[in-house]
């Protein structure tokens, strides 16, 4: 059998199993397949196999994909960093959520631009819960203030939140990154702000996903455990410091 189906299935396992260790529902538990990096092709196999969320890093990767996966029902995400000047592509290549809402005046030109089309846009709030530098988000301390300042801006719709974890092998070591983000959260529900849902969580990855659901997670995402190892490292798409990350 394919490599991608039999990846599925183990991913399926993995979530099964850590909802039964933290007494979830699997329903609460969606699956994103991170695909940057990953041709049509191999895409297209995971969303035969009943897959129907995914998700590019890089504009330049979504536009690439478009064609090839019209006929092959989705929801596009956007989990990378975006650039003011591709907020226009975002939109035209029918992304329905950009979890990578890091910074105000994205948000702003983002507003623009929906209002002005008659358009929204559903979004998660990025935060930097591992506190390394490398990694794109707001700071834990500031993600309240963020939320309040877009959650004015009607055209934009905060659905939850999203971090990417420390980058570690030891779970132990991932999981008050989790924890802080649920916390976050948390705090933002008591403020019962209007135009403001936080209902998700997206965290966790092909390594640590089982933590991420035991601390709530609602949208995991992963790449490598599905569609195998990338040749371009994660700092790639992650660290502020390359000119070439959009
Ligand atoms: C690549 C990526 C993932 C998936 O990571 P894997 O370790 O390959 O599962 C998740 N989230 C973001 C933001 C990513 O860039």
């Amino acid at each position: 059998m394919n490599d991608i189906i039999l990846n599925l299935q183990s991913i399926k396992d993995r979530i099964s199993t850590a909802c039964k260790n933290s007494g979830r529902q699997e329903s609460e538990v969606s699956l994103l397949l991170a695909t940057k990096t990953v041709p049509p092709d191999r895409i297209k196999i995971a969303l035969k196999a009943g897959s129907t969320l995914i998700a590019e890093n890089k504009i330049q990767e979504l536009k690439e994909k478009f064609d090839a996966l019209l006929d092959s029902p989705h929801t596009n995400h956007f989990i990378g960093h975006l650039q003011t000047n591709k907020i226009k592509e975002l939109l035209r290549y029918d992304v329905s959520c950009l979890q990578s809402l890091d910074r105000f005046d994205l948000a702003e030109k983002l507003h623009q631009r929906l209002h002005a089309n008659n358009k929204t846009l559903d979004v998660l709030i990025q935060v930097n819960t591992s506190g390394e530098e490398s990694k794109f988000g707001v700071q834990p301390d500031e993600a309240i203030a963020l939320v309040e300042k877009v959650a004015r801006l009607e055209s934009l719709k905060i659905k939850g939140l999203m971090t990417i974890g420390l980058f570690s092998a030891e779970p132990e070591h991932v999981r008050p990154c989790f924890r802080l983000l649920k916390n976050i959260q948390q705090k933002v529900r008591e403020l019962n702000l209007p135009n403001v849902a936080m209902n998700e969580l997206s965290m966790g990855m092909s390594g640590d996903l089982e933590t991420a659901i035991e601390e709530g997670a609602t949208i995991i995402r992963v790449g490598t455990a599905i569609f195998g190892k990338r040749s371009y490292p994660d700092s790639y798409y992650w660290n502020e410091q390359n000119p070439e990350t959009t």
